[in-house]
């Protein structure tokens, strides 16, 4: 029953675009009726109509611990008894800049802002301002927000609906932004030697999970340290899914390969919004009032997002086995799909991130990506929501896990999966 989904989508249209606060939410990629989500505990949501589905987008990735974790709940609570923002420092934005330092090594200064956004967004101005240089590369189907200069070939909603590009950004802010493929270094040397004094930064998503998962291949990371470092350019590491989520330390950790500056958010904020960029010492005193690159943010550092944040990333410090525990679900999802449709699909699985890809070519890049069947996705998406399991209603976005799945979760969505995908008409 999708009664009261269907009624609110429909007053939701009335005043806000297309009945949504952010596009991909709005289920058209997959021709349904979003759900409006009344309640959410551990691994299950639960809708308007009163339906209950096990998440699997888990907010689009800040839920690791699940919903509503009850440590986290009863900080937030304690918190707001205190009052909900001051816009003055607090020790809670210390506390948690620490943990990011102490967690993310590279990140031994940190700015926190509002969103993941945001915090690309002051990134890549301070490595403009640390270089004073301009130019950025970006790579094709990777998402680093909405803001101006980075908003080209971006991934997920954009890709969705066939967007690449956006409306009102004009030309100017976009000449600065240089494409090249991901997995593929030769079109990153190309660029460099064409440009060999004017990139700031190569901006890139370690493990590209807008465009679908896509796993970077051995060596793409650190040819991307090695070449950067040779043309004196900062590499900028988007950890906003990987950060927290791949290991402790995020993708750096994973992969042994250490970026100039880092983007945080999603799991950062432990469900509130918050984002975080940093690094080294030398980079980050660059940023005003220290130096010349000026950001600031009326609701930075709020007072009950750190508290959310902080208390996120004390449970996973204190239980660094949930990474294990993480992958190994990820991998049994990742089984139950291959063994029920071969090579029809592409499973691209890492950690607690996988996507399913309906083509029968290779993942690795760009192109391979969007070569899979949006409308077996839809298929796939429609069978799943149907039988209350709740995916990402985009073929271009991951499949993300949470320490609350439990063993029957598990279990009934492998099944579900497998009937799903056997359904299909390949
Ligand atoms: C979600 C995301 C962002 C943007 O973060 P918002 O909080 O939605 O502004 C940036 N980069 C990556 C890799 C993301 O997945």
């Amino acid at each position: 029953m999708e009664t009261r989904s269907k009624e609110l989508f429909e007053r939701a249209k009335v005043h806000i675009p297309g009945g949504v606060n952010s596009p991909v939410r709005a289920f058209k990629a997959v021709g349904r009726t979003p759900r409006f989500i009344q309640s959410a505990k551990g691994s299950r949501i639960w809708d308007v109509d009163g339906n209950e589905y096990i998440d699997y987008v888990c907010s689009w990735g800040p839920g690791i611990l699940g919903h509503a974790h009850p440590r986290v709940i009863e900080k937030v609570k304690e918190a707001c008894g205190q009052g909900l923002t001051y816009g003055a420092p607090t020790e809670k934005e210390v506390q948690l800049a620490e943990l990011i330092a102490e967690m993310i090594p590279s990140m031994e200064v940190s700015r926190l802002v509002s969103s993941g956004t945001e915090a690309v967004m002051s990134a890549v101005r301070v490595a403009r301002g640390y270089t004073r240089r301009n130019k950025i590369i970006k790579f094709r189907g990777c998402y680093h927000g909405h803001s101006d200069s980075l908003l080209v070939k971006a991934g997920s909603g954009a890709l969705t609906t066939s967007v690449p590009d956006s409306a009102g950004v004009p030309s100017d802010d976009t000449k600065n932004t240089l494409i090249a493929e991901y997995n593929n270094p030769e079109s990153v040397e190309a660029l460099f030697q064409a440009n060999p004094e004017e990139i700031a930064a190569v901006i890139v998503e370690p493990v590209a999970a807008n465009m679908g998962v896509v796993l970077p291949q051995k060596g793409f990371l650190s040819f991307l340290r090695n070449i950067t470092k040779k043309y004196g350019a900062l590499l900028i590491f988007d950890e906003v899914i990987t950060g927290f989520r791949l290991a402790l330390g995020g993708a750096q950790e994973y992969f042994h390969v250490t970026p100039d500056l880092t983007t945080l958010g999603k799991i950062v904020g432990g469900g509130m919004p918050i984002g975080a960029y940093g690094g080294k010492r030398e980079i980050m005193q660059m940023v005003s009032p220290d130096g010349p690159v000026y950001q600031a943010g009326t609701l930075s550092g709020n007072p009950i997002a750190t508290t959310a944040g902080i208390e996120t990333l004390k449970i996973l410090k204190e239980d660094p086995a949930i990474y294990q525990r993480l992958e190994k679900k990820a991998e049994k999802i990742a089984d139950a799909a291959r063994e029920a449709a071969g090579n029809h699909i592409q499973v691209c699985q890492i950690g607690s991130l996988l996507s399913v890809f309906f083509t029968c070519r290779e993942v690795w890049d760009y192109d391979s990506a969007a070569s899979s069947d949006l409308n077996l996705y839809a298929d796939y998406f429609g069978y799943l929501l149907d039988h209350g399991i709740y995916t990402a209603p985009s073929q271009f976005e991951a499949m993300f896990l949470s320490d609350a799945h439990t063993e029957e979760d598990m279990e009934h969505t492998c099944q579900v999966i497998r009937e799903g995908l056997c359904s299909l008409d390949f």
